[in-house]
């Protein structure tokens, strides 16, 4: 399984040339942060500068006490005044260097918080405007899930790029002091560190390849997580005795993504020990080489404290700058998948931006409608013609699978047909602007979502400038009958809904219907669509709330979908749809008087009643 499982990996392995390639975004990452709060990163910025230098000022300091208590021992003629100036010296310079280093960490958890918030907002932002084509798309929703979930990685990056900076200024610092001294030292760092600079990149874009080609399985991981463990699932979980299976099949992805992973740390680490000992080697070859300069006099016992400070010290800077260099490189990584989400184009929508009627005159005309699914060769819609007048009240029914709901989505642009063409008012709907396009209708679907907000704010949905507008959100309840279960509820508006949240309360699935209802009633729309939303209405409350319909919305255009004829019977007309083609039009009565699938249907029904 594993072996496979590499194989297919193998293709989506990420190169050092497309890693440095990454770095590319990491000026506008910081431009970005700039935006957010300037002050604050100038001030960061300033504090790193400040605190560059501690380092070799203190070693410095060292290496004047060090030689001024050499000196005091020799003489006789004793004066310690220089020596505990400079130990106080030190002693304030570290204080200061600390206090600033805390500086730092708190403006970098700061600024790294206003980052990561600021870029979800960007994403529920950036969400909105993509088709719905787009998020149904696998490979698309793993982009989204990696620019969502890496979220900590761009905050590590932040203070990792700053670090480094920082610590480029402190390394040069350091390495004027020892080319002051000993220039060959350099080169004997040099050697030591080169070894463990390519092992770190080497790894770091394996471990970026494999999280990255486990987008999907980790999503089907999260998943498995949820269904196993959440309120939601937990009867049929229960009932169905599924533990077992849900648990098995998230161990034996997980195990296969710990296998991998495995493997890649204990090689990493290995190697990663392997150039660590040479390093340390280095540096003992510098040190003994720095004792046999004190011994032979050249370099004073402060100087050998200094050197060998510096060059210790200078080895782990430079360790932590190639190690740290690997780790920016790969966030940013991540952070081009989230510039890249970011910057997705919107497809083609050929807006012409013709005005859109504020009125509607004609109607809507379907002509010569086609339409299949993106990545499904099943035509869904084969040729659908016909017409829904000004004001006129249509029914869609016709079998599950026939096509109904999917012709909504077409008249509501969230799809683009494959061939044919949707009229209002005999201007090509393509031809207007989307947006604009699509707040003209009042749309309920079946699988309306049920937010977890008030049961105020699940009605206001449905137009939520109106929030604050409680008089037209009772009214909307009112026709929808909503108005009956929020009286039922003990904080009545305010109710709190979904079992998520303390206090909230979970509906019946028709009192929810009658709440998502409420929301096509609190715009005053153009076109209503109501595709099921009653379904879990008993057949009196249906009748009740589509009589309401029927009476309210007069004069306006609407849609729905029902599998209840008595319901269906009070629309003006009635498509019949059988698999993606209308098997027959007309009302109710004209429509019992031919011997076809709806007088079939209805007298199923019908017989069912009786
Ligand atoms: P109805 O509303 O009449 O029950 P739909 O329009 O929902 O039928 O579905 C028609 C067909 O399109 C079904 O075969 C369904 O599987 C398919 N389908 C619906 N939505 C999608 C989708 N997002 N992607 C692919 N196929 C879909």
């Amino acid at each position: 399984m594993i072996q496979n499982l590499q194989s297919i990996k193998k293709k989506e392995k990420i190169d050092l040339k497309s890693s440095f390639s990454a770095l590319k975004s990491i000026p506008r990452f910081f431009k970005e942060i700039w935006n957010i709060n300037k002050k604050m990163f100038f001030f960061n910025a300033l504090f790193r500068l400040i605190n560059a230098f501690s380092p070799v000022v203190i070693l410095w300091v060292g290496k004047i006490i060090i030689d001024e208590i050499i000196l005091q021992t020799r003489i006789a003629d004793k004066d310690f005044t220089t020596l505990w100036k400079f130990v106080l010296i030190e002693f304030i310079i570290v204080i200061i260097a600390d206090i600033i280093d805390r500086m730092i960490t708190l403006t970098d958890s700061l600024m790294g918080d206003l980052y990561s918030n600021n870029s979800s907002i960007r994403i529920i932002n950036k969400t909105k405007e993509l088709s719905i084509a787009q998020l149904e798309d696998p490979e698309f929703y793993d982009k989204l899930e990696r620019a969502r979930t890496q979220t900590a990685s761009r905050v590590n990056l932040m203070s990792n790029s700053l670090s480094q900076v920082q610590s480029v200024i402190s390394i040069a610092s350091l390495i004027v002091g020892l080319i002051y001294f000993e220039p060959y030292l350099i080169i004997l760092l040099i050697l030591s560190i080169i070894p463990s600079f390519f092992n770190e990149i080497k790894f770091s874009n394996q471990r970026y390849s494999l999280a990255r080609s486990w987008t999907s399985e980790r999503r089907e991981l999260d998943y498995l997580r949820y269904i196993g463990a959440n309120a939601n699932t937990a009867k049929e979980i229960k009932l169905f005795g599924l533990t077992a299976f849900v648990a098995d099949r998230f161990r034996n992805l997980s195990d296969d993504y710990y296998n991998l992973n495995k493997k890649l740390i204990i090689k990493s680490s290995a190697y990663g020990t392997i150039f660590n000992i040479l390093g340390v080697l280095s540096y003992y070859g510098a040190y003994v080489l720095i004792i046999f300069r004190v011994l032979s006099g050249i370099i004073s016992i402060g100087e050998l404290t200094f050197l060998s400070g510096s060059f210790n010290r200078l080895r782990n800077s430079l360790q932590g700058f190639f190690s740290r260099f690997s780790r920016i490189t790969e966030s940013a990584l991540y952070l081009k998948d989230y510039f890249d989400f970011i910057d997705l184009t919107i497809p083609e929508t050929n807006d012409v931006q013709v005005p859109l009627p504020t009125e509607i005159k004609e109607g809507f005309e379907i002509r010569n409608l086609h339409f299949h699914y993106a990545g499904s060769n099943e035509a869904v819609l084969k040729g659908v013609n016909f017409k829904i007048k000004a004001g006129e009240k249509m029914a869609f029914v016709g079998q599950n699978g026939a096509g109904k709901t999917t012709l909504i989505k077409l008249i509501l642009r969230f799809y683009e047909p494959t061939e044919g063409e949707i009229l209002l008012d005999g201007i090509n709907i393509k031809d207007f602007n989307i947006i604009e396009y699509q707040a003209m209708f009042g749309v309920i679907f079946q699988d309306f979502f049920k937010y977890e907000f008030t049961i105020k704010e699940n009605i206001a949905i449905g137009n939520i400038d109106e929030l604050a507008n409680l008089e037209r959100i009772k009214k909307a309840a009112e026709l929808s009958l909503a108005s009956e279960v929020v009286s039922e509820m003990p904080n009545g508006y305010e109710q709190q809904l979904g079992r998520r949240f303390v206090k909230g309360q979970e509906l019946s699935g028709g009192q929810w219907q009658k709440v998502a209802l409420a929301r096509a009633y609190m715009k005053d729309a153009n076109v209503l669509i109501l595709d099921e939303p009653t379904s879990a209405l008993d057949a009196k409350a249906e009748f009740e709330v589509f009589e309401r319909f029927i009476n309210l919305t007069k004069g306006k255009t609407s849609i729905i979908i029902s599998h209840r004829f008595s319901t269906v019977r009070m629309a003006d007309r009635i498509i019949v749809l059988e698999h993606g083609r209308i098997g027959e039009q007309g009302t109710h009565e004209e429509l019992m008087a031919k011997p076809k699938l709806y007088k079939e249907l209805f007298e199923l029904q019908a017989a069912g009643y009786l």
